[in-house]
This record gives C-alpha cells, structure tokens and sequence, in this order.
C-alpha cells in the first residue's frame, strides 16, 4: 500500500517542505515494469556476456551474475572490480542491445500525468543512453523530460576505453553518482523528488539530501519519504508537486486549479 511520511507528534511544529522543483526519476522499473520479459532477457543477457566475453563456464553464470549484483550493484561495476577488463560499449551492446523491445508498450496514462507536472523532469538511469533512448520511445514518452542522466553522464572517461587503469564504474548507488547527477542537472537536493525502485539508490539520495519516492513496493524504508506502489497514485502520495507551483510560462497556478486537472488512477483508467 502507498504511504506517506509519517506524522511527527505535533503537526503545527513541523517546518514546511520546500516546494518541489524537479522530479528526478529513474527508468527501469519505475517508469515501467520489466516485468513483462524484459527483466528475463536482461538476465540471460548479462550471462551470456559473462560466457561470451568473460570466459565464465555457462553453469557458473547465473550465480556470479547474482553475486555480482548483490555485491556491487551492478554486473559491469562488479566484473571491472574484479578484474576482467570489460568495455563498457561492449557490455551494453549485448546486455541491453539483446532486448526484445517491442514488450514495452506505450504508457498513455503516466505520459499524461507526467504532462501534467509543470517542474523539471529528469531520468536518472545507469542505463546507457541508447537504452533510455529506446525505452522511453517505445514508453511514448521520449519528449516529457527535459535532461537525461545515464551511465556516459557519470561515466564520461569510460565509453570506448577498456583499460582498467581510468576511473572505475560509478554507478547508483555510488554517492559519487548521485553527486555527479545533482552536479550536472544544478538542481537543489532539497527541491528535488527523486523516484526510484531501488532501496539502495533511494538511501544514497536521500543521504545526498534528495526527496526520496521508493517505487513499485508496499512498503517504506527508513530513507524513503515515500513509497508509492504505482507511479500513477502520485498526485494521491505527493499532492504538493502541485501545490502553488508556476507553469513553463511562469503564471502562478493555484493549487485547486491544479487539482481538478491532474489524472488520477480513477480518472485514467480506460483513458
Ligand atoms: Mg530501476
């Protein structure tokens, strides 16, 4: 179930949240689900990397690619660690270029809520661009955000180099990403929602001083200000992104307008 912070003791003492002014939201399984059999394939993918190009026996795969994510959070970051002297546009291109793009499907409804906030949105992914290029294309949702963090932003030194002396991998939940993200969209931490499926991410944004959203769970962590269990219950768990915010061309508009306009599960089903 959604929830939201809870409430201190005494309401009236509590200081005033800055108003939001950006929304940062990760990709994979926040803005859709890879559930549909793109979670599948990114598994065998990874594997069929790890036997391709790392040597790694077929039997083996599965479990040190498990071990890997759970161990650095990433398998490019964990293999780098180790080691293997992996390039980064290789990796992506099997990992990601392998996906069956064609099971995601547009999302009319949250690209209509999406439309409906006035702030800055930004895509904070350790994807590759041309992933969350494609993604967001098939998603029908390629021109409703303003900047794209992903992984040649944190990475920049990295694409089309191999040799394992540059800068390692630096990937969420690195505090070091979420820096270099806040640094590169000169957004205020403390005015920005960032939303993402990931506990660790959302700890690590939250220790940068973000506005956190854990997404597609029924429960919160402590670093979570909210949980939302779909994005679509949004203006239902963080109602202030609307409140007494400015339109793209300025104009104050007034919290009830606001309210009567945005979409709401209810209002959006069938849509
Ligand atoms: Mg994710």
């Amino acid at each position: 179930m959604d929830s939201c912070c809870k409430p201190s003791p005494n309401p009236d003492s509590r200081p005033f949240p800055p108003p939001i002014d950006c929304l940062m939201f990760d990709l994979d399984d926040t803005l859709y689900s890879t559930g549909s059999g793109i979670a599948d394939s990114l598994r065998k993918n990874i594997e069929d990397f790890l036997v391709e190009r790392c040597g790694i026996a077929a039997e083996k795969a599965s479990a040190l690619r498990a071990e890997l994510f759970k161990t650095y959070g990433s398998s490019l970051v964990g293999l780098r660690a180790l080691g293997y002297d992996v390039d980064a546009d290789d990796y992506h291109s099997i990992v990601h270029g392998r996906l069956p793009y064609h099971l995601i499907k547009p999302d009319p409804q949250l690209r209509k809520l999406l439309r409906h906030i006035s702030q800055r949105k930004i895509i904070f992914t350790n994807s590759d661009r041309i992933h969350a290029t494609r993604v967001l294309k098939r998603l029908g949702m390629e021109d409703c955000f303003d900047q794209v963090v992903c992984f040649e932003t944190m990475n920049p030194n990295l694409s089309n180099r191999s040799s394992l002396d540059v800068s390692p991998v630096i990937l969420k939940p690195s505090p070091e990403a979420i820096r270099i993200a806040i640094r590169e969209t000169h957004v205020d931490p403390h005015r920005t929602l960032f939303l993402d499926d990931n506990v660790r991410n959302v700890a690590s944004g939250k220790a940068a001083g973000l506005r956190t959203v854990l997404v597609g769970k029924t429960g919160k962590t402590k670093e979570a200000d909210y949980s939302l269990e779909a994005m679509i219950n949004l203006p239902r768990v963080v109602p202030e992104i609307w409140a007494n915010s400015t339109d793209r061309e300025g104009r104050v508009r007034s919290e009830e307008t606001q309210m009567d306009t945005i979409p709401t599960a209810a209002t959006l089903v069938g849509a």
